[in-house]
């Protein structure tokens, strides 16, 4: 009889394990508290408009990086359209000057030497490291876990040509390297494009693949890909419960040792599994569902000593007009400071312009999202507890600052917004659970580098952590590959071949 193993979240992670478990015999079934599928990967309709959530780009939307074997594994790859635009975004500022982040290197260069030549030196230096990388395969097809000491020489082997680079953006934080360079602009395109205590590397990387374009967006955005990783799962035979909230992973003692036995959901059923895999938020799952039982100082370390992604609001405006020329990705310098709560500011906001995805608006209108974030989740999680008009009315003040914005710079919007919905961190813990309402996980830090959590606790047999809270950075390649992987250590226990079908 096939191992029965119990999966907690449909986000992308568990998705993507729950499909490559039932190609390898295995019966799973997942647990998701929420309705529907995608996790942080999902969107929202209002109005005739889709207001995305999530995915800017996909790592492996080409067969130039090898990510995308493993993507056409859970979705047929080339009946989803991509869109290759020619920025990644495009930062203003006060003065009217402008900035556009190519995803094209030499398309980049020339923008920057022409921009910023007092920083030429640190710009080639900038765009030979991105096509050096472009270069790279930087997927791991092999879990850590399996690999064999031939798989570790080769993969070092591979690596060599890229160490000094490694080592030269490795080490240092966005913010550190945003230093070096003088064009303002442009270090503030450095140091906030991500996040400025991410690893530098993590831009190289980024604008690597974008150069290669082995990362692009996929047309429908992101429900659509967490609708097609869900149909691949149950066409393999997969099965979800929705609106159920898995409250504890059950335990019991066999000759001294502990070993998961199944899940306890919020309404007291429990179903038991040879297995358990819990593709849900890290915090929750250490400490809430496992009672904070199987832990060590590693786990300890990083939940008390590093960074988590910060949590955020996002505004989505449906706006009855096109915007044909605009950039995809528009960061606008705001007159006065904004106030986003008691511990936030900002003075500038990136725009997401949907004129590239027509499966987002109806005809002639456009989707417009921003994303802010905030050092204070508790704010709004208590605002919406303790003072729900208080809650709207706030959430409303900034969308009002926005549009004012978008109006002041690209005129003809404030009369044609028709739609407005402002998601808080309050919204992003209700529907996926994430801790603090982060978005992505822990910050791939100089600091954590690309060192990834183990999947297993110390003293539970029989359970696994996938997903964003064991790959630092996080994104939907690593829901992918820590699902690809749990899957290769499960079948080795079993000394069973893992196997994988493509579309
Ligand atoms: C605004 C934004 C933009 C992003 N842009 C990109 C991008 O361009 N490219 C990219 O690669 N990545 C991007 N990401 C990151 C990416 O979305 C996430 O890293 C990835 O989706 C995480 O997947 P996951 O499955 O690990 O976790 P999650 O998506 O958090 O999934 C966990 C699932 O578990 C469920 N769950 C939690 N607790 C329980 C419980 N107790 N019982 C039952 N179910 C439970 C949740 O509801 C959820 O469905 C972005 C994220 C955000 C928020």
């Amino acid at each position: 009889m096939a191992k029965k193993i119990n999966i907690i979240g449909a986000g992308v992670a568990g998705l993507c394990a729950g499909s490559y478990l039932q190609m390898n015999g295995y019966e799973t079934e997942i647990f998701e508290l929420h309705n529907v599928p995608g996790g942080l990967c999902t969107a929202w309709d209002r109005g005739g408009y889709r207001f995305d959530g999530c995915v800017h780009w996909l790592m492996g939307a080409t067969p130039v990086n090898s990510i995308y074997r493993m993507w056409n594994e859970l979705m047929d790859m080339k009946n989803l359209p991509m869109v290759f635009s020619d920025d990644y975004f495009v930062m203003e500022d006060k003065n009217g000057k402008s900035l556009t982040i190519f995803r094209d290197a030499d398309k980049l260069e020339k923008e920057l030497l022409e921009k910023a030549p007092k920083d030429k030196v640190e710009v080639l230096r900038l765009t030979q490291a991105i096509r050096h990388l472009a270069k790279l395969d930087f997927t791991n097809k092999k879990a850590p876990e399996v690999i064999t000491l031939a798989d570790t020489a080769k993969m070092i082997w591979s690596m060599l040509p890229y160490i000094k680079t490694y080592r030269e953006f490795g080490s240092v934080s966005l913010k550190e390297y945003s230093e070096k360079f003088k064009n303002p602009l442009l270090k503030r395109a450095i140091r906030e494009g991500f996040v400025p205590e991410m690893s530098a590397i993590f831009l190289i990387f980024a604008l690597a693949d974008m150069h290669r374009k082995g990362s692009a967006y996929p047309v429908g955005g992101s429900l659509n890909l967490a609708r097609l990783l869900e149909q691949r799962y149950l066409n393999l035979g997969g099965k979800i419960r929705y609106h159920a909230r898995v409250k504890k992973i059950t335990t019991t003692q066999v000759n001294g040792k502990e070993i998961a036995g199944g899940v306890e959901l919020q309404n007291g059923e429990v179903v038991p599994a040879d297995i358990v895999i819990s593709a849900a938020d890290g915090h929750y799952t250490i400490f809430e569902m496992l009672g904070g039982r199987f832990m060590d100082k590693t786990i300890n370390d990083y939940f008390n000593n590093y960074l988590v992604f910060d949590s955020y609001l996002q505004v989505s405006l449906g706006v009855a007009r096109t915007f044909e020329n605009e950039p995809t990705l528009l960061v606008l310098p705001l007159n006065e400071t904004l106030r986003i709560d008691d511990q936030t500011t900002t003075d500038m906001v990136g725009f997401r312009i949907f004129n590239y995805d027509p499966t987002l608006a109806p005809e002639g209108k456009t989707a417009i999202v921003a994303t802010l974030g905030t050092k204070n989740y508790r704010y709004w999680t208590e605002l919406r507890k303790y003072d729900k008009e208080k809650y709207q009315s706030e959430k409303q003040r900034i969308a009002r600052v926005l549009i004012d914005l978008l109006e002041k710079r690209l005129g003809n919007v404030a009369q044609n917004v028709e739609e407005v919905d402002v998601s808080s961190p309050a919204t992003v813990i209700r529907y996926t659970n994430n801790w603090k309402g982060s978005f992505e996980g822990w910050v791939l830090t100089p600091k954590i580098g690309l060192k990834q959590m183990k999947k297993e606790l110390p003293g539970l047999k029989n359970f696994y952590m996938i997903g964003q809270w064991i790959a630092p950075g996080g994104g939907l390649p690593a829901g992918l590959m820590t699902g690809r992987h749990v899957a290769q250590i499960i079948c080795k226990k079993d000394m069973k071949k893992f196997t994988t079908k493509s579309f």
